[in-house]
């Protein structure tokens, strides 16, 4: 996966001193990265994977840019999950903890059917917080999340321990 690095530029000190944030918008400004991701990430859950998923879920604001091209790669809906306040019919939500201070996320009451089958993506998993938060909202409308899959991963973080028991898939590990 060399290729996709070059799409991604570390920034030191953001959004707080003593942060390196990792910085995806090279890739989504080169058409042959930002398309290499998008089908890297549809390809576990295309048709015959033994992975297929009903519906894509992403949570905003990255994990709708590789979130809506991936569903409609692999034929199927999308979903947003929002943060609070953002969506306008009735809604589930969920607080989870960040460094400093909680946050909440929401998702539209009737986003997801019992059983439904869902892929949820966002770009990076760094200490799986806001990740466990949305596979916990689905789960809780009753839908099986079949994996949560990441552009990359910050490992030292351990976010996947966060999100033990379920599928974890990143394109890049850092
Ligand atoms: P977590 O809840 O700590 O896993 O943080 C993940 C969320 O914060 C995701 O929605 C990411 O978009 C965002 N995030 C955290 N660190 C980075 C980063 O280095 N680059 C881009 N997004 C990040």
């Amino acid at each position: 996966m060399k290729r996709l690095e070059a799409g991604v530029r570390d920034i030191p000190d953001y959004p707080s001193p003593g942060i390196q944030f990792k910085d995806i918008t090279p890739l989504l400004a080169d058409p042959v990265l930002f398309g290499a991701a998008v089908e890297a990430l549809a390809a576990a859950h295309g048709p015959g994977s033994g992975a297929e998923v009903d519906v894509v879920a992403g949570i905003e604001a990255r994990g709708f840019i590789f979130g809506a091209p991936v569903a409609l790669a692999l034929g199927v809906g999308f979903v947003p999950i929002r943060k609070k306040g953002k969506l306008p019919h009735t809604t589930v939500s969920a607080e989870y903890t960040l460094e400093y201070g909680t946050a909440v996320i929401e998702v539209h009451e009737d986003a997801v059917r019992p059983g439904q089958r869902v892929l949820l993506l966002d770009d990076v998993l760094a200490t799986g917080g806001t990740a466990e938060a949305a596979a916990g909202l689905l789960e809780g409308l009753g839908a099986e999340v079949v994996a949560l899959s990441f552009l990359a991963e910050l490992g030292v973080l351990n976010g996947r321990e966060r999100l033990a028991g379920r599928v974890v898939k990143s394109l890049l590990n850092y």
